[in-house]
């Protein structure tokens, strides 16, 4: 099917903090044969970027060149023994996949229920919730690269994921475009209540021996209790990464901060609770001109009036400067500015 670009779009729909810019060009994609079209056509010779729900962009300003949202569909599976493979186009809903899986007895994908987004953005930050993180089920990904025009495929090791962020955040930022992604689940497996409040919520609810869509409904609930719905409010989730600091660095802070929150990593370095850094600075449930911060939850930002991308901006980039002038931590934006 034929691609083609409409002009002056305004984004406002297609980003979560519902930023009003417009785009120069706007491309709706259905299938990755669209791609060698685009290529042909010379379009990823000028500015391009690719979105999916636009849940982890925040617009600084009009977007000069062309935007292509990925609505690439389609799902199949192959069991083979205890496991199970499954593709899913890049522009599938991430929580419409999610709850695929749960309905076909698949599991290891329910801690990351109710994440927004679609399939194919998953891997750019390593999505992860609940302590489950994408890349403990990603088997591999087709991508399109705009450069050279092929589709390549990358496996798990080939992707460098590490916390929130992988080879197409980094090395490859913005080259390529990701078409579908297979997963690999586990048929009926254990599943994992370990992680903040899921126990509990599942000991409110009297059940003993949780199913996959028991944690699924369980982490879903805890969700919309706590977080700003984008339909309702503008908001890209976390708009801060935790920091990870040394061990001797965490030394330092927790002899002048006994109460800051923390948690040990495998490599012995330190994550520190960005929100509770961000809390103590005052700013929890307080905001900047139109742009606030969320009371439940600190590491939110929110659009509270018609903000601009620059008056989020601002509030972020003043909430850097007094977590760092506090606890000497130099909190890092996880949403992709543009
Ligand atoms: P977009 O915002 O459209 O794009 C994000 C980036 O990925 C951009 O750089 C874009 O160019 C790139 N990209 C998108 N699609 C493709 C593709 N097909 N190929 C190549 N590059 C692509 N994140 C978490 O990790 N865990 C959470 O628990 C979580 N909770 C959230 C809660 C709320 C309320 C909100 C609003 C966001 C939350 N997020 C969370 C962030 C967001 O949901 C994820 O980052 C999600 O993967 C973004 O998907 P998207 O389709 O909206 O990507
Ligand atoms: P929370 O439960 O209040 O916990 C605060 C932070 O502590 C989280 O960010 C989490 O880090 C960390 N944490 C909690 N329990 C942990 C444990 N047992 N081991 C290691 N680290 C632990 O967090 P929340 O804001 O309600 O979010 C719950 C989950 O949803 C988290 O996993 C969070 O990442 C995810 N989430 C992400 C976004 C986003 O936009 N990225 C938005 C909303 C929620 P981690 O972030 O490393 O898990």
């Amino acid at each position: 099917m034929n691609i083609i670009a409409e002009e002056k779009v305004s984004l406002e729909k297609y980003n979560t903090f519902r930023i009003a810019v417009n785009a120069d060009r706007f491309y709706k994609l259905t299938a990755a044969s669209q791609l060698t079209e685009l290529y042909n056509q010379q379009v990823f010779k000028s500015k391009f970027l690719v979105t999916g729900a636009g849940s982890n962009i925040l617009y600084t300003k009009d977007f000069d060149g062309s935007i292509i949202k990925n609505e690439i569909q389609g799902i199949s599976y192959r069991i083979a023994q205890q496991e199970v493979y499954v593709t899913a186009g890049a522009g599938i809903v991430w929580n419409d996949f999610v709850w695929y899986c749960i309905n076909e007895g698949f599991s290891g994908i329910e801690n990351m229920a109710l994440i927004p987004g679609t399939v194919g953005a998953s891997p750019i930050q390593n999505i992860g919730a609940y302590g489950t993180e994408l890349m403990d089920i990603f088997d591999h990904c087709i991508a399109f690269n705009t450069v050279t025009g092929a589709f390549e495929r990358f496996e798990n090791a080939d992707c460098a994921f590490s916390y929130r962020d992988s080879i197409f955040k980094t090395t490859y930022k913005g080259q390529y475009i990701i078409t579908e992604v297979t997963f690999k689940l586990a048929i009926n497996a254990a599943v994992n209540t370990s992680y903040g409040a899921i126990q509990q919520e599942l000991v409110a609810r009297g059940i003993e021996r949780p199913t996959p869509k028991d944690v699924a409904e369980v982490v879903s609930s805890i969700r919309v209790n706590k977080l700003p719905d984008p339909s309702t409010i503008g908001n890209a989730g976390s708009f801060f990464k935790n920091p990870l600091i040394s061990q001797a660095q965490f030394e330092t802070l927790i002899q002048e901060f006994p109460q800051v929150i923390h948690y040990p990593m495998a490599d012995g370095a330190q994550k520190i609770a960005a929100g509770w850094l961000i809390e103590q600075c005052g700013w929890k449930g307080k905001s900047l001109g139109p742009a606030g911060v969320w009371p439940n939850q600190a590491l939110v930002l929110v659009n509270l009036n018609h903000a601009t991308g620059s008056d989020i901006w601002n509030l972020s980039a003043q909430i850097i400067s007094d977590v760092a002038a506090k606890f000497n931590i130099e909190l890092e934006r996880e949403v992709n500015i543009f």
